[in-house]
């Protein structure tokens, strides 16, 4: 047993090591790619269930890599939290964001709220209201057309100091919406606190909403919830007529998802907003 024991140590430890390595060459890589501009942004859109209008975009961030193509944030994002490098690439996403938005208004087409996620890290970092401030005075986008996308994760922790970050952000005119809603340990006394417009009902409840009955109520409730604290509800990650069919039934004021459309590059985005209304 003792011998055993030891060989598990001994396997633990090379996993690790394995595990660090490969951490450390994902950070020189990300640096790298920070340097060499291998990030790029695609957007996908956020339809009024009303008019069925593209109102926005969300924009996602995706990494070219040279020899490897592209890389999808699942894979890279949480090392850059870890490494601190989620900073510099998140300003990175809000400048190129804002500057997106306002090269489609000059090319005519009509104003969209532009959605930029922001992960914890960032949020919590100082200065983070002067950043977004830089970017929008940098782009010349109006404030209100910017949308930033917090988890509840990232506000209920610490949330009073928090609160003073999304209070000094919503004087400035930026909307601010709670992304992957119903999966945190969201406080409804905090949602009422928190000056946040929008709730994004996460993905996991739209999946099955067909057939699972408590997918059903979960998301009719967070719908007449929205409704009676005067917030806009959106539901992700719709991919079924059907799915769009309860959610309307529900109430429900928006939806983003490959019913739609999937995440587009930037020039791909005008083309698609001659082909709407979607419903
Ligand atoms: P998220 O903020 O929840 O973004 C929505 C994700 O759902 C996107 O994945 C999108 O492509 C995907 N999606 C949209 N519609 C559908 C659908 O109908 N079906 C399915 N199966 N998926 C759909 P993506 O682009 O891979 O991004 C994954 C996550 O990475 C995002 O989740 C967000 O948490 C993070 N992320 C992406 N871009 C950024 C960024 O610029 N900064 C930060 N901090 N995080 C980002
Ligand atoms: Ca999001
Ligand atoms: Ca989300
Ligand atoms: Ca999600």
């Amino acid at each position: 047993a003792k011998e055993l024991g030891r060989n598990t140590f001994q396997f633990y430890n090379s996993a690790m090591n394995t595990a660090t390595l490969e951490r450390l060459l994902m950070e020189s890589n990300l640096r790298r790619a920070l340097i060499q501009e291998e990030f790029t942004l695609f957007y996908q859109p956020l339809v009024s269930l009303q008019s069925g209008l593209v109102i926005g975009v969300e924009a996602l961030i995706r990494w070219q890599h040279p020899d490897l193509g592209m890389i999808m944030p699942d894979r890279f994002i949480h090392v850059a939290e870890e490494t601190g490098l989620i900073n510099q690439i998140g300003d990175w996403v809000l400048c190129e964001a804002c500057r997106q938005a306002q090269r489609w208004v000059k090319a005519g087409l009509p104003p969209l709220i532009m959605a930029v996620n922001v992960a914890p890290v960032q949020f919590r970092q100082a200065g983070f209201v002067e950043v977004v401030a830089g970017a929008l005075a940098a782009s010349g986008l109006e404030a209100s057309r910017l949308e930033l996308e917090v988890t509840e994760r990232t506000v209920m922790h610490d949330a009073d100091i928090n609160l003073g970050t999304l209070s000094a952000l919503h004087r400035m005119g930026v909307e601010l919406s709670l992304d992957d809603f119903g999966t945190g340990y969201s406080s409804l006394a905090y949602l009422k606190r928190f000056p946040v417009g929008k709730l994004k009902i996460d993905r996991s409840f739209i999946n099955d909403l067909e057939t699972d009955a408590d997918d059903q109520a979960i998301a009719s409730t967070i719908v007449s919830m929205g409704r009676n604290l005067r917030l806009t509800v959106l539901a992700e990650g719709v991919e079924t007529i059907e799915q769009l069919a309860l959610l309307r039934k529900m109430g429900c004021d928006m939806a983003q998802g490959y019913h739609f459309s999937r995440p587009l590059p930037a020039e791909q985005i005008a083309d698609l907003l001659r082909q709407q209304p979607f419903m």
